[in-house]
């Protein structure tokens, strides 16, 4: 059955490094996995979750009075949040004058989705942009990703693309592409315990959907997300190097690791979990990739 409804935390327009052309990109909350190194970890739970930049709080106590939950108390030094006793209601962001609180995840219409990127319909012509599905993992909400992509893809005529972990059933995935041209799929790491020690989950499932991809003939853009530590040494450059060549994957997008998501774990008050890292291998992985005789872009951060 397909849903009408879903919980998104972000949409975002004129973007132009998540399919081709300028796109529209909305990111569906909530995801299998929890990828230590994740830019955004207000996508990985599935639930709204309310974000508290402390730097910005002048500790005037409004959200303090606005709570019913009393998740907000005044202590010595200002104020203090306890995430245990709060529903994201919300109640506490207009109050709050210096921008320091926001709620991540609203509940969206497909109508409503639709409506707000067909405004861009024209740029899109003119681009030979569309609209790209992240998140998060949109397989996630499978029903309601459906009901969009037939929205945007089947009846407004709309280049659609699908940015995935492919954590999902093959089935899952299989039932969205007619109402897909591309997929952005990221490949993270070809060993098992390795992907399930630094995401918490195996990869067994996404290979096997990368291959049935190319199976199927449809037109994949894999990305490789260069985590120092974890993927960026040379064997493990080479073991997806091979994974690609021999399942026929011929297009890989490098992306370089950042911390520009640092801030958002702060807010979430969650820890970051990464060593502090030195250094970036990116040339060294484009040279191994396109030794294998891939076509390599390297994503600007
Ligand atoms: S309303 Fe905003 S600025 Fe005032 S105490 Fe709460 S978070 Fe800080
Ligand atoms: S989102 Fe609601 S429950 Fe959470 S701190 Fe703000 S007012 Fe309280």
């Amino acid at each position: 059955m397909e849903e009408t409804e879903g919980i998104v935390f972000d949409i975002q327009h004129f973007s132009l490094h998540d399919g081709p052309g300028i796109r529209s990109t909305v990111f569906f909350k909530g995801c299998p996995l929890s990828c230590l190194w994740c830019g955004n970890p207000e996508s990985q739970s599935p639930q709204p979750q309310l974000m508290y930049f402390t730097h910005l709080c002048a500790a005037c106590g409004n959200c303090v009075k606005a709570c019913p939950n009393r998740a907000m108390s005044f202590v010595t030094d200002g104020v203090r949040f306890d995430p245990s006793r709060c529903s994201a209601c919300g109640a506490c962001v207009p109050g709050c004058l210096r921008g320091a609180r926001s709620v991540s995840g609203m509940r969206l219409g497909v109508r409503e989705i639709s409506d707000e990127v067909r405004q861009h319909w024209r740029i899109f012509q003119q681009s030979g942009g569309g609209v790209t599905v992240s998140g998060g993992e949109p397989l996630a909400q499978r029903n309601f990703l459906l009901a969009l992509l037939r929205e945007l893809h089947d009846e407004a005529g709309l280049h659609t693309c699908l940015d995935t972990c492919a954590k999902a059933p093959w089935a899952a995935l299989e039932r969205m592409l007619p109402h897909l041209d591309l997929v952005l799929l990221d490949i993270k790491h070809t060993d098992d315990e390795k992907h399930r020690e630094w995401t918490g989950s195996g990869n067994a499932d996404i290979l096997r959907n990368a291959q049935k991809l190319v199976e199927n003939q449809f037109d994949v853009l894999v990305r490789v997300p260069l985590i120092p530590g974890f993927n960026d040494a040379d064997a493990d450059l080479y073991d997806i190097a091979d994974f690609l060549a021999e399942t026929g994957l011929k297009r890989v997008e490098i992306m370089p690791y950042h911390t520009f998501g640092l801030g958002k774990y702060r807010a979430l008050g969650k820890n970051y979990l990464l060593p502090a890292a030195t250094g970036s291998r990116v040339p060294e992985a484009v040279d191994i990739l396109k030794s294998a005789g891939i076509e390599v872009e390297v994503h600007s951060i």
